[in-house]
């Protein structure tokens, strides 16, 4: 994971002036829409139940779910809809999102470009990894059926925290369970609610927007897209959203 002469002189030039070449000491990665086009197979769950619930999800409200967690999720759907917060309704509606999710999961999830490559690539540079994901691990392990559990050292679910994203606690336990400090890592993530909870928890963030924008600030590094992330293009981002933070 230490950068050569070859890697800081490439460093330098591509950024134009000296930066630190340590690297992040773990890779944190999000699934949902950094991964995997997992986003796409919400959005129809999702209008599947408004639905069943005698509605039509807004595309604001859709776009505020975007990398929320389920109990926030129903929440926001249920106030787009007009509808009471009703428990039982509520849990009902859940099990209708789950339910038609677990069908499509199961069905494959379509990688986003550069994905497979990039996990590929920082597993075999040697990083410690985590999956860092608000989805369920009843849905994540059908998801790893086709992602490949191979790249990953631990995975946090959502359901597995007190309080998932954009609170930073799946970034905290991701680190705990590495053994490194979340300040020393870099997370990846796609959308405003997981980058809040990476930098909540003090890690640099590797911002690759899919479904909606994300504006940039301290310690967040922008790509279009994961393709060619090689290992030294880690190491050279890591850098940046540090420098950036510094500056
Ligand atoms: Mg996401």
């Amino acid at each position: 994971m230490q950068g050569d002469a070859v890697r800081r002189s490439a460093g330098e030039r591509r950024h134009g002036h000296t930066i630190s070449h340590e690297g992040p000491l773990a890779v944190l990665w999000d699934m949902d829409g950094t991964l995997v086009d997992s986003e796409k197979v919400w959005t129809i769950s999702l209008a599947d139940a408004a639905r069943e619930l005698g509605g039509t999800l807004s595309s604001a409200a859709r776009s505020a779910i975007i990398g929320s967690d389920l109990p926030r999720t129903l929440v926001i759907m249920f106030d787009d809809l007009g509808l009471p917060r009703e428990p039982a309704r509520m849990a009902q509606a859940e099990q209708v999102i789950l339910t038609r999710t677990a069908e499509l999961f199961a069905d494959g999830l379509e990688w986003r470009p550069g994905a497979q490559e990039a996990l590929r690539n920082v597993r075999a540079a040697g990083w410690p990894t985590a999956l860092v994901t608000n989805t369920g691990r009843a849905l994540t392990e059908l998801a790893l059926d086709g992602i490949g559990r191979e790249h990953f050292t631990v995975t946090v679910c959502g359901d597995e925290v007190p309080r998932a994203k954009p609170d930073p606690d799946p970034y905290l336990r991701a680190a705990e369970l590495l053994g490194v400090p979340a300040s020393a890592c870099l997370a990846v993530e796609d959308s405003p609610t997981g980058v809040l909870a990476a930098e909540r928890a003090g890690a640099a963030v590797l911002v690759v927007p899919c479904e909606i924008p994300v504006p940039g600030g301290p310690r967040r590094v922008h790509r279009d897209s994961l393709v060619d992330l090689t290992a030294d293009e880690v190491r050279a981002d890591y850098a940046r959203a540090i420098a950036d933070c510094a500056a």
